[in-house]
């Protein structure tokens, strides 16, 4: 049995290959779509799945969910927006009100929201607040917030004088909220810049306990990270598969196959998703047996996303210029791909992290 993976998920991973493969992809290929219409095709089609829901469900198991995106990434088609409902994020379990004001209508698709964690470099100080009566008055600067133009509400690291770090709701309509810069990045993704002037918040919007802000964000990140490494493993499956069969290929001179040199590089591919897959569904299997695995989360995304990086470059290299014209599939795995050696974590700043978390704390596995 592959990957020891329990009958009943094997039998998921095949609805949801045969799903990516016959509705999916074209889905993502049909030029005559417009963005919000395959989000919304996308999410129906998700819906009917039972796959939307996934994300949302407390009680799904983290190798089911992992799977699952591995496989949706090996079709190319892991990254279309509408496949996952928003899941509750750092507002797991807050009380009312802010539970009917802002948990549910997120849950339900009728508000959008966006995770406002890292500054901006230039930044004098982190974003603060001050306790006023029953308000928190934020003032700070958050950069590279994604989809936070199209967000009803932010989810901000705050630091509360006098009470230490917490996940404080704001509203993107607060006055004192400014939006203060749209862009996108390489791959193609929608972030925001924004700035805290004053902006009087209730007090109530602080979530969870005071100071515990920081334990929360690293719950949403570690579960972020182990998405993306996931995401990593299908997409170094997916590329590998495509590079078999450019290598298989005949062509004037022979099949490239042939060669030592490439074959040599190919079983590298190989070796590298080998070891990829085996981490991501090791740390999957940690989290479901309820153990602390924030530091197998970083391992895993950074091992993930560097061999994945590596991987398509090889790829690239291996099946030559026409995989970076624009539309080629190994061209836009770059450009997705990139980026997620930044996101979540800048790469060298998670090694550090790993290392202090085992000399300073104690913490992590080998
Ligand atoms: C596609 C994408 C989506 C993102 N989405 C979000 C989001 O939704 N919400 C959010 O809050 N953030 C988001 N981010 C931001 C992301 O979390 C940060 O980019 C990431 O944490 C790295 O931070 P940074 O860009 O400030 O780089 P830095 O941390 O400044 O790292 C840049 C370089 O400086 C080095 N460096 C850093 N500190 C030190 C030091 N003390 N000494 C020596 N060298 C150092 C690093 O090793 C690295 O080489 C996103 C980023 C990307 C690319």
């Amino acid at each position: 049995m592959p990957d020891f993976l329990p009958p009943d998920l094997q039998a998921q991973r095949q609805q949801v290959g045969d799903l990516a493969a016959t509705v999916l992809v074209p889905l993502r290929d049909d030029p005559s779509l417009t963005p919000e219409c395959r989000a919304a095709q996308v999410r129906a089609v998700s819906q009917a799945a039972g796959l939307y829901a996934l994300t949302q469900t407390e009680a799904a198991p983290e190798l089911t969910l992992l799977v699952l995106r591995e496989t949706l990434a090996q079709h190319g088609v892991g990254h279309l927006p509408g496949l996952f409902g928003a899941s509750a994020g750092v507002l797991q379990g807050v009380a009312e009100p802010l539970r009917s004001s802002h948990l549910l209508p997120m849950l339900a698709g009728d508000k959008h929201t966006a995770f406002a964690f890292t500054e901006p470099a230039d930044a004098p100080r982190a974003t603060w607040a001050r306790v006023d009566g029953e308000h928190l008055v934020v003032t700070g600067r958050k950069s590279y917030v994604t989809g936070g133009a199209d967000a009803q509400f932010l989810t901000v690291l705050v630091e509360i004088d006098g009470q230490g770090p917490a996940m404080v709701v704001i509203d993107t309509h607060t006055p004192g909220v400014t939006l203060t810069r749209r862009f996108t990045s390489l791959d193609g993704s929608h972030h925001a810049a924004f700035a805290f002037e004053q902006a009087r918040v209730p007090r109530h919007h602080a979530i969870g306990a005071p100071g515990d802000g920081r334990g929360r964000a690293l719950a949403k990140i570690s579960a972020l990270r182990r998405a993306i490494a996931a995401d990593c493993v299908g997409t170094m499956a997916g590329v590998i598969d495509l590079v078999a069969q450019e290598l298989q290929r005949e062509r004037r001179g022979g099949a490239r196959a042939a060669s030592e040199r490439v074959r040599l590089r190919y079983g590298e591919l190989r070796i590298q998703a080998y070891a990829v897959r085996a981490t991501v569904y090791r740390t999957a299997r940690l989290v479901d047996a309820g153990l602390d695995a924030v530091n197998e989360s970083i391992a895993a995304k950074v091992l993930a996303t560097e061999a994945a990086n590596q991987a398509v470059d090889t790829a690239i290299q291996l099946v030559g210029g026409e995989a970076l014209v624009d539309g080629h599939p190994l061209a836009a795995a770059l450009r997705r791909l990139r980026v997620l050696r930044l996101a979540e974590g800048e790469t060298d700043t998670l090694r550090v992290n790993v290392a202090r978390g085992h000399l300073d704390l104690g913490k992590g596995r080998l």
